[in-house]
């Protein structure tokens, strides 16, 4: 085995099934991306930290467990349709297409969305489909879909984003208005107007910017 896979197992045992991720298909999942392709160069002897990374563009790849929490609380199933809000570097998106049968994932910044599709090609995943634009929108030509993750902290749950929703599709995304901290919401939708709600814990993580996110820096506030 060589160093990297070495890591990734460690990272798998120590981070995740220690911390309570038991979701046997998500933990291989995270046992066969390897992390260090998804960071940049220099900071990728640090794939396997218990942190986030940079990955350009003032962003950051989420620290694994927060990774993986996301995506348990959100229950993949092998036949769902998955969107994924803000690729960034495009790990958490490769992760799901291990889990799902389609996923989508959208990414707001250019060099970002260029940056993720290269990855994923590379990972060989034929049913991830990178997108560039405002997610706050969600995919209308590809909904509903069974599961909803945002990587990326929203003022408030975007409305498009519920609607997009199948019935019994899971919403998973960070919400609050602090910078640095937000509470991560999983919103279930049994019916047509019928939502329920869980707060899921404490969470940091960068703005959702767009049309249902914070506004644009530098741009005059909406309100
Ligand atoms: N899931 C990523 C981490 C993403 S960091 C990974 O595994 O690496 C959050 C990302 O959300 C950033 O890349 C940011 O540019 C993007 N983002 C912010 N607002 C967005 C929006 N409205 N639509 C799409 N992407 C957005």
């Amino acid at each position: 085995m060589n160093e990297a896979a070495l890591a990734r197992e460690q990272m798998v045992f120590e981070q995740l099934e220690q911390r309570g991720i038991r979701d046997p298909r998500l933990l291989d999942a995270m046992r066969k991306v390897p992390r260090e392709r998804f960071v940049d160069v220099e900071t990728s002897g640090e794939a396997y930290g218990d942190h986030s990374l940079p990955i350009g563009e003032g962003q950051t790849i989420s620290q694994p467990w927060i990774v993986a929490h996301m995506i348990q609380s959100a229950a993949i199933e092998p036949r769902d349709r998955v969107l994924e809000i803000g690729a960034g570097s495009g790990y958490s998106a490769a992760i799901l297409g291990h889990l799902a049968n389609r996923v989508w994932t959208i990414e707001r910044q250019t060099r970002l969305a260029r940056f993720s599709g290269q990855r994923i090609a590379m990972s060989g995943l034929a049913n991830v489909t990178v997108l560039r634009g405002d997610g706050t929108l969600g995919w209308p030509p590809a909904a509903p879909f069974d599961a909803i993750l945002v990587t990326a902290a929203a003022p408030r749950v975007p409305d498009p984003l519920r609607r997009q929703l199948a019935i019994g599709g899971r919403l998973v995304l960070p919400t609050g208005e602090e910078p640095e901290s937000q509470r991560l919401t999983r919103i279930v939708r049994h019916g047509a107007d019928e939502f329920s709600e869980e707060d899921l814990g404490r969470v940091a993580f960068a703005p959702l910017i767009g049309e249902h996110g914070f506004p644009e820096p530098g741009a005059p506030r909406r309100r």
